[in-house]
């Protein structure tokens, strides 16, 4: 039984070549670490395509619970209509604006709302009577009233890690009553920005009519709280991992590589919220309108792969390697070439050697609900890890941009505006670039990833458990 429930699409496992499964550390587990709840919790969710290597449901099952988290398992055809289907194929389009990827399947729903209920089931057989359960993500936004109708004694919170779009756009959705409904189970819901609260609520006056204040609503006799609860990224990691000896190699060996040259740095999941052929056109425009700078400015862009296997996302990884080559060719000479395409993910120590040393960081989302990066890089500007002064390029499109105000704002639809804000940023002077990074690093130190989580439970635990709206 647990008195402290985390419910995710993914479990944080990992499957060793062995065959036996490790916990890893992602965002959420150093977030419930960074705010002193360590592992005294149980994490629900699903394990993976594959976690079983041949072992039977049971064996699974007992060597994950002692791992202190809880399987929910899915069939083949769960997988593709709940995750495939209508989450990654409906709701994440949907959720950052692009309606038009948005695939609209009448097959996938019941898949979600089965695999939602899955997840309800589960977690009402181990959650302690009165015991808080926190719900994350777009993948799961039935599951607050499903659980609710199991277990009225739950104290239950939602945050949404996407954007939450104008409800033009979400009314949309065919099933938009019921995702609404889904939510309204929560005793608190949490979003990364104003912005996203406003839209929500008025989609509910909109969709649902029902009335809400900035902070809360009375619904069915129940007081639903609302919050903004902008997440940190994880600060401890990132300090630590500049201790280490792979960072202090990693740095002296670009350091040495990159001579009197500048890296101008982009980090991001290679996913077409994330603007990457959008970023490629500027880049050729700021190389065309300077030829001065080439062999100068090195573009270092890391593009962790995604969804591997989905045509849309193997379409996009042609279209930009094909664009990389094509910029290489143009601007590119003997021993030089302007582009790096690193395809693959980096180690924590590697990419804050990377953030410690970049000139200018790139981050130009179409869309993005927060962007950790963005942060990381200006984390990883201190003296005692040999950092270079920087300069931080945000789309104003990421919800960072609202915490970030000293970063150079961009558009990232502007190619122009785009390529001059790289002129500007290696033009920039040093105090400047100083003054800019402390600005953002004073604000990042008081709201990192464990505090965030801090915030958000703090407020799950006091939020009213009255059932009546006071007259
Ligand atoms: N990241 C990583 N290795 C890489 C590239 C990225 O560990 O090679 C991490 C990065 O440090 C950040 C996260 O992936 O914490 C990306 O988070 P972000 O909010 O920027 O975007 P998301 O991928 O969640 O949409």
């Amino acid at each position: 039984m647990a008195s402290l429930i985390l419910a995710s699409n993914r479990l944080p496992i990992q499957l060793l070549k062995d065959g036996t499964i490790k916990r890893t550390t992602g965002g959420l587990s150093s977030a419930l670490e960074g705010a002193g709840i360590g592992e005294q919790y149980t994490w629900v969710g699903w394990g993976g395509p594959c976690p079983s290597a041949g072992r039977s449901e049971e064996d699974l099952k007992t060597s994950l619970r002692s791992l202190g988290v809880e399987p929910i398992l899915l069939s083949e055809d769960e997988i593709a209509g709940y995750y495939d289907g209508y989450a990654n194929s409906t709701l994440w389009p949907l959720l950052h604006y692009m309606q038009e990827r948005s695939r609209f399947d009448a097959r996938w729903m019941p898949f979600y709302q089965q695999v939602n209920e899955k997840f309800a089931t589960a977690i009402s057989e181990i959650a302690d009577e009165g015991a808080q359960v926190w719900i994350h993500d777009y993948h799961l936004m039935l599951l607050p009233q499903l659980l609710r109708k199991k277990r009225p004694d739950l104290k239950i919170g939602f945050f949404l890690h996407t954007p939450f779009p104008s409800s033009e756009i979400f009314r949309a959705l065919p099933e938009r009553d019921a995702l609404l409904n889904g939510l309204l189970g929560c005793d608190l819901i949490g979003f990364h920005t104003y912005s996203y609260l406003r839209h929500f609520i008025s989609s509910l006056i909109r969709i649902l009519g029902v009335e809400a204040d900035i902070d809360g609503l009375w619904h069915q006799n129940r007081h639903i709280q609302l919050g903004v609860y902008p997440i940190g990224h994880n600060r401890d990691g990132f300090q630590k991992a500049a201790t280490t000896n792979t960072f202090l190699q990693q740095h002296s060996a670009h350091a040495k590589h990159l001579g009197s040259g500048k890296m101008i740095l982009s980090v991001e999941r290679l996913d077409y919220t994330k603007g990457v052929p959008e970023k490629l056109q500027a880049i050729r425009t700021f190389l065309e309108s300077h030829p001065e700078m080439r062999g100068l400015v090195h573009f270092v862009l890391v593009a962790v792969p995604s969804r591997r296997g989905v045509e849309e996302y193997e379409a996009l990884t042609e279209r930009v390697q094909c664009e990389v080559g094509a910029i290489n060719g143009t601007f590119g000479d003997v021993g030089h070439s302007p582009v790096q395409f690193l395809h693959r993910s980096f180690p924590v120590e590697e990419l804050a050697a990377l953030y410690a040393l970049a000139d200018v960081c790139m981050v130009t989302p179409i869309v993005d609900g927060m962007n950790l990066v963005a942060k990381e890089f200006i984390d990883c500007k201190y003296p005692s890890h040999r950092a270079r002064p920087g300069v931080l390029i945000l789309s104003e499109f990421a919800g960072a941009a609202h915490e970030m105000s000293h970063a150079i704002l961009v558009n990232p639809h502007d190619t122009a505006g785009v390529a001059q804000a790289i002129h500007t940023a290696l033009d920039m002077d040093e105090p400047q670039m100083w003054k800019r990074i402390h600005a953002m690093q004073r604000r990042l130190e008081l709201n990192d990833a464990g505090a965030w989580a801090k915030r958000f439970l703090a407020d799950l635990s006091s939020a009213t458990s009255l059932s009546h709206c006071p007259q």
